[in-house]
């Protein structure tokens, strides 16, 4: 066969050589086969991810980002920033921040003032989360847990923290997070802008399918397990070890422990747990209880990246 450099007897290499051999620097690479032999099959890996695993380890991948993530929603965003139950160090906040940013597009004022005002009206009216509220009209029971699997989890509780952050009272509820320059510069106004760079990175390390897929678990796992699971399956379906109510009005809520092990969504399982002593850092109370949270506080502790932690408002 023809080769394409060649049109008739007339070969357009030696031109291109020519040219290209005295412009760059070192114009011998470009002479040799192998060099562009090389050069393309490093394309090809870099196309199929820097890492080449099995499907297994495809998944093992996908389940750790997404523990690192749920990781930092419990601890920073909700029991550091919104509760104010613990204080991490520079170092770990900045992880915090800057990891929330590549992984979910949420903006740390927005996600503690929606959920301060979850506690501070929570099954009332103005709660901006409630399963109990948006289950008032319906009567059937079967019907209420079919709406709570198949429309709450996948898809209303997100909407209705979507709805929430476009009229919240900030300055009310949102008072103490961060508004340092990376806040105001990077984090709030580009806060979509993360995402789209965590899956660059998806890509570059995984390639581009597994490298997709792994980032689009990444993108609903917030969604389905914090608004879906822990807004909506933690007031409807489980155990409650405490009468939980608002501590002003006494209004008793329906928040429940989804089951005794916080593992997966990082402790917050413990939703009645959590109702009950808002202002503590550990979700756990009974001895069958773990919190995955509390130990890896436990542990940040123990390296010295936490500043104070209040252990005063702990269960007893
Ligand atoms: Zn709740
Ligand atoms: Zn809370």
């Amino acid at each position: 066969m023809r080769s394409l450099a060649c049109i008739g007897n007339f070969s357009i290499l030696p031109i291109i050589r020519k040219v290209m051999g005295g412009v760059i620097l070192f114009p011998h690479l470009l002479y040799s086969e192998k060099f562009v032999l090389q050069f393309w099959r490093c394309l090809v890996t870099l196309y199929a991810g820097l890492f080449d695993l099995s499907w297994w380890g495809y998944v093992l991948m996908a389940l750790l980002l997404t523990h690192i993530t749920i990781v930092s929603v419990t601890l920073f965003l909700h029991r550091a920033q919104a509760h104010l139950a613990i204080q991490f160090g520079p170092f770990l906040s900045h992880f915090f921040r800057c990891w929330l940013w590549l992984t979910t597009g949420m903006v740390t004022k927005e996600w503690v003032a929606i959920h301060r005002k979850h506690h501070g009206q929570c099954e009332m009216e103005g709660d901006p989360h409630s399963p109990i509220v948006w289950l008032r009209g319906t009567q059937s029971p079967l019907l209420r847990v079919l709406k709570m699997i198949f429309i709450w989890v996948p898809w209303r509780g997100v909407r209705l923290y979507v709805a929430e952050s476009k009229e919240i009272d900030m300055v009310r509820y949102g008072v103490g997070t961060p508004s340092d320059c990376v806040e105001r510069h990077l984090y709030t106004p580009y806060a979509k802008y993360g995402i789209v760079l965590m899956l660059a990175f998806d890509i570059l390390c995984f390639g581009a399918m597994p490298g997709l897929l792994i980032w689009l678990v990444q993108i609903v796992w917030i969604p389905v397990f914090a608004a879906g699971i822990v807004n909506g399956v933690g007031h409807y379906f489980g155990y409650r070890n405490f009468e939980s109510c608002h501590r002003k009005t006494g209004v008793v809520d329906s928040s429940t422990n989804i089951g005794p092990f916080g593992v997966l969504i990082g402790g917050e399982e413990l939703h009645n747990n959590h109702h009950a002593h808002e202002l503590s850092p550990k979700l756990s109370v009974k001895w069958y209880e773990f919190d995955i949270g509390w130990m890896y506080i436990r542990f940040f502790n123990f390296l010295g990246l936490v500043k104070s932690i209040r252990s005063d408002r702990m269960p007893t």
